[in-house]
């Protein structure tokens, strides 16, 4: 057993360890079975997050399928992610951080320049990591869909009034994904430097894959 604390409560052999630097693409082949640990290793930190079936990429995470099969805009633990075929993915097998966001989207230096002005146009941005990422297996823009932010605080008022407010995740926080089949994971460690999705400050994310 390790003494590592991003470690505790993840069983089987840790088959994969990866530190995401801070604003970067990732991608990584999951196997049915397998778990993905991802550590928010400073504290609100955005993880955006896609996923394709590898098998056939057609077939690819949906936030519609999700919210609309338990009923719920927010991702807890025992959330099953859903694709577009209505099967499970990914399930949320624990978490330390109490609900995540599916519905806030991806920031683009096209959206930020409409929130925060045309002096943001050259900031990097997750819509150019997924494209980094997904361009590696092929994938263009055609193949971006709704997304997960991990991590992200996305509060939905009575009247349906979203915010991006301040996180609610903290330090060395961690969200467990069970692999349902075999998964092509695409993530931006989220760049974003206008609004507190990130505390104004990017920051590395751990990726931990056990077996
Ligand atoms: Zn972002």
């Amino acid at each position: 057993m390790s003494d590592d604390p991003h470690l505790a409560g993840l069983a089987g052999t840790i088959v994969h360890d990866e530190i995401v630097p801070a604003r970067a693409p990732w991608r990584h082949l999951v196997r049915a079975g397998e778990t993905l640990r991802i550590v928010d290793t400073h504290g609100n930190q955005a993880v955006d997050f896609l996923l394709y079936a590898a098998a056939d990429d057609a077939e690819r995470y949906s936030a519609q399928d999700t919210i609309a099969a338990q009923a719920n805009i927010f991702l807890r633990e025992g959330t099953m992610l859903l694709s577009n075929e209505g099967r499970a993915m990914m399930t949320i097998a624990a978490t330390s951080v109490d609900y995540h966001d599916t519905i806030g989207g991806a920031c683009s230096c096209e959206s930020n320049t409409l929130r925060y002005g045309h002096h943001t146009k050259a900031q990097h941005a997750c819509v150019d990591n997924f494209l980094e990422a997904n361009l590696r297996d092929g994938r263009g823009k055609r193949d971006m869909v709704s997304n997960i932010n991990f991590f992200m605080n996305v509060p939905v008022e009575a009247d349906g009034t979203l915010g991006i407010v301040d996180g609610i995740s903290a330090p060395g926080l961690t969200v467990d994904l069970r692999a349902d089949m075999d998964v092509i994971v695409v993530v931006s460690n989220c760049p974003q430097i206008n609004n507190p999705c990130n505390g104004f400050d990017p920051t590395p994310v751990r990726m931990v894959v056990a077996a």
